[in-house]
């Protein structure tokens, strides 16, 4: 454990040579982070002795552009179980341990669902001491901050590493070079530990820096070219400056182009070294000794790049690619036609002409592969990793690896039968699912200790959070009165909280009586933002109608980012503050109705929000949702779905059954069948109050202050708009049986007992979603790699 003098006396060292003055003395930003390090110091050991371990065998890398990590402290102290001493240790000297935790900005390296799962998965390697190192990129700048100007959406940059970085250690003498057409920089390890649940492993996550190979140009200096002495530098920290806002679109920029072979190229270079000290020169081993898997489209550049190196160390083609396809594992996380990533060939060659040329042997390759097995040249040209000019991506993440995998049962089949059908038909034996999964350490035991100590006091012991389908065993209690009132009395004590905190960021007050309907996630017109806001709408005009309305009053709670250049995706957050506006200030629904859009949604917003949550807002066009994780969490802190059948919400309504949830809405088949010929002016005009609520985007209801956002959002539904057809999404027919599911809420909610009941269920059975099964499985079926303890 913790050493308490050394820990003392090294924080007041670190606050003394790091700024001057003594502990007591500190603001709270310098307290955090001498005591972070102070910690950490103690953890080297056991950090250093994994590495160590690791070593020996066979290890696991997972690349990812994206690691949305929030904060590291609580969540360090926690796994670590030694939370309450170092509350104690603190208290000692009048320090408040939560001044210290909310001194720490999120580490926000990542845009939603994928960056957070990349996150989750370290966690869970950590904890079931798998060796599996993280490799991305140390961004200067995280997802912006957002904040809310008369109802439209502000972004800032997020100046995370302003006050310092005490988790991470820069590993200077681990730097390398990466080398473009028209530059060369020097790539610098930031490693951060990943502390694993009562265990003494301690993985690494290494994020690479981009920094120039000489900081200064002293000739142009003495030239007084001032500019140009420092542009090298600037155009070499440029390449890991800022993460790109996007979430499920492609953008084919240069400079994402150039962060992404940075990273990759970091990250082999560093691997294929460490591979050489104790194999040297004998690469037949390589895949036996490594396995690398490819987190979205993002890194498969690490492919072509392997496959360089390789042939750099003198191994022919077939050798080195079949290497490289023993080595990669992809993962799939959407099938949205404008999250395909693609690049041009023509600039992609002027940044990386090396890469390039390597692309074309691969496509060549493919191409006799395909020829030798009688395909006919149109299928051939369907699946060509180069076609009209363009690199395609996923094309060549399949083609060079032996694992693809979805992420959610749905997802998979939809790949395997329509997007990658052609491949899946190619290399059957390729495809697999993995169902993803949250870490219950963050997303529970950190974020509701309440329901923690709750659950460790039925259960007996603290084991089941690393063996979740444990939980199921507590369904046998779904009738005990007393156990389900002290259950809920946890939901209204996190209500409450919530409430507390919102009031505080926002000053918008909620009554915790209100059913707390809480949807948060990033803003997509997929996900469907704008079916909730119309059905509040709806809502709102028919208690305006009927002010005796019987209803249980409600909250509806958002938070979502809209990436900054998505114009449609910032007017339903205009939208929806608009709506918020008109309700808040009614006098006549304050006792039933309430909307709140809280600002800058991000990890530790997350929090607060899903323990306090009575219903789950998952409510995606079916077939758009890879798989979501958002609506684990709800489920873990015992909120039932109000969900579409998509993604994973299939999955668990299979495991806390239809009576514990509340689908609706069109299947997938069903909207493949009508796609082509739907109508939404149908919907449109004859079901009851829907034109009423579509038509306030146009008929001076809300201002949109001038900036044209409703009347476009208007036309995307009845008349399409940018390539989109009409209601491309579905949203007005869904709307009607939306509705329904709404009121059976508000009926079954009345019911104490029996809402507490579903509640309890759908605890009980989320044991299957803990990342924990996800990353086993992963290690089993994909990686084939075994714990090592040290
Ligand atoms: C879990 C999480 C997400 C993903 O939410 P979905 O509902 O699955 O899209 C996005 N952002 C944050 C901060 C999260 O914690």
């Amino acid at each position: 454990m913790i050493n308490k003098k050394r820990f003392i006396d090294t924080a007041e060292l670190l606050v003394k040579v790091n700024y001057g003055k003594t502990l007591a003395k500190a603001t709270p930003p310098e307290k955090y982070y001498a005591i972070s390090r102070a910690i950490l110091e103690q953890l080297i050991e056991n950090w250093s002795g994994t590495t160590e371990a690791y070593s020996l065998g066979k290890e696991a890398y997972y690349l990812s552009a994206e690691f949305l990590m929030g904060r590291a402290f609580s969540n360090n102290l926690i796994n670590l179980g030694i939370y309450n001493d170092i509350q104690d240790y603190l208290k000692e000297i009048n320090i408040d341990i939560n001044a210290i935790e909310e001194a720490e900005a999120d580490a926000a390296l990542g845009n939603g669902g994928l960056g957070r799962l990349a996150a989750c998965f370290l966690d869970s390697c950590a904890t079931l001491n798998f060796p599996v190192t993280g490799y991305g990129i140390y961004y200067n700048y995280g997802i912006f901050k957002q904040t809310f100007s008369d109802g439209f959406q502000i972004e800032e940059a997020d100046t995370w590493l302003k006050d310092g970085n005490p988790w991470g250690i820069r590993k200077e003498g681990e730097s390398v070079v990466v080398e473009f057409s028209d530059q060369r920089v020097r790539a610098v390890p930031y490693d951060l530990p990943i502390v694993g649940y009562e265990t003494k492993n301690i993985n690494t996550l290494r994020l690479w820096q981009a920094e120039a190979l000489e900081d200064f140009n002293y000739t142009l200096f003495n030239d007084q070219k001032y500019h140009e002495a420092v542009a090298e530098k600037n155009r070499a920290e440029d390449i890991s400056r800022v993460l790109y806002p996007n979430d499920s679109t492609e953008e084919g920029k240069i400079l994402r182009l150039k962060q992404q072979y940075f990273f990759v190229s970091a990250s082999l270079k560093d691997i294929v070294k460490k591979y050489k000290r104790t194999k040297g020169d004998d690469f037949s081993q390589f895949h036996l000794n490594t396995a690398i898997q490819l987190n979205d489209t993002h890194p498969v550049v690490a492919i072509p790049e392997l496959l360089r190196i390789l042939m750099e160390e003198d191994l022919s083609f077939k050798v080195a690619w079949g290497i490289c396809q023993k080595t990669f594992a992809y993962t799939n996380h959407t099938i949205l036609a404008e999250a395909l990533e693609q690049w041009d060939c023509g600039l992609f060659e002027r940044i990386l002409p090396r890469i390039y040329s390597t692309i074309k042997l691969i496509d060549k390759e493919l191409l006799k592969d395909l020829s030798s097995m009688g395909y006919p040249s149109e299928k051939i040209k369907d699946m060509q990793i180069i076609s009209n000019n363009r690199i395609r991506m996923a094309f060549l993440a399949i083609y060079g690896n032996h694992t693809t995998n979805g992420v959610a049962a749905l997802h998979t089949e939809i790949l395997k039968n329509q997007e990658l059908s052609n491949w899946y038909n190619l290399y059957p034996e390729r495809f697999q699912n993995k169902t993803n999964g949250i870490t219950p350490r963050r997303w529970l035991a950190l974020s509701n200790r309440e329901l923690t100590q709750f659950i460790i006091s039925l259960m007996g012991d603290s084991n089941w959070l690393k063996d979740l389908e444990r939980l199921k065993s507590l369904e046998t209690l779904k009738n005990h009165e007393d156990i389900l009132d002290a259950f809920m009395e946890i939901k209204e004590d996190k209500k409450r909280q919530l409430s507390e905190y919102i009031l505080q960021e926002e000053g918008i007050g909620i009554d915790t009586n209100f059913i707390f309907d809480i949807q948060i996630k990033r803003l997509h017109e997929y996900k469907r933002q704008l079916l909730n806001a119309f059905h509040i709408l709806d809502l709102y005009y028919r208690i305006k109608e009927n002010p005796k309305m019987d209803l249980a009053p409600r909250a509806f709670i958002f938070g979502a980012k809209a990436a900054p250049g998505y114009f449609r995706a910032k007017g339903i957050i205009k939208f929806i503050n608009e709506i918020a506006g008109l309700i808040n200030n009614d006098p006549e629904v304050q006792d039933k109705l309430r909307v709140v859009f809280v600002q800058n949604y991000r990890v530790t917003y997350a929090e607060k929000l899903f323990p306090a949550a009575d219903v789950s807002e998952q409510i995606s066009t079916a077939g758009k949702e890879a798989s979501g994780t958002g609506n684990m969490k709800f489920m873990l802190n015992g909120t039932p779905t109000l969900g579409t059948p998509d993604g994973a919400n299939v999955e668990i309504v299979e495991e806390a059954g239809e009576d514990n949830n509340f689908i609706f809405g069109a299947r997938v088949e069903e909207l493949d069948e009508i796609k082509d010929t739907y109508d939404p002016i149908y919907f449109y005009e004859n079901v009851q109050g829907l034109k009423r609520v579509v038509d306030s985007l146009i008929d001076g209801t809300f201002d949109d202050g001038g900036t044209g956002m409703f009347l476009e959002l208007y036309n995307s539904l009845l008349k399409g708009a940018s390539w989109h057809s009409p209601d491309h999404y579905f949203i007005l027919k869904d709307f009607d049986d939306y509705r329904r599911a709404q009121m059976d809420i508000d009926k079954d909610f009345r019911n104490k007992r029996g809402w507490a009941k579903k509640c309890w269920i759908n605890l009980c059975n989320a044991g299957k979603f803990s990342s924990d099964r996800t990353i086993r499985e992963y290690a089993r079926d994909i990686w084939n790699i075994r714990e090592v303890t040290i």
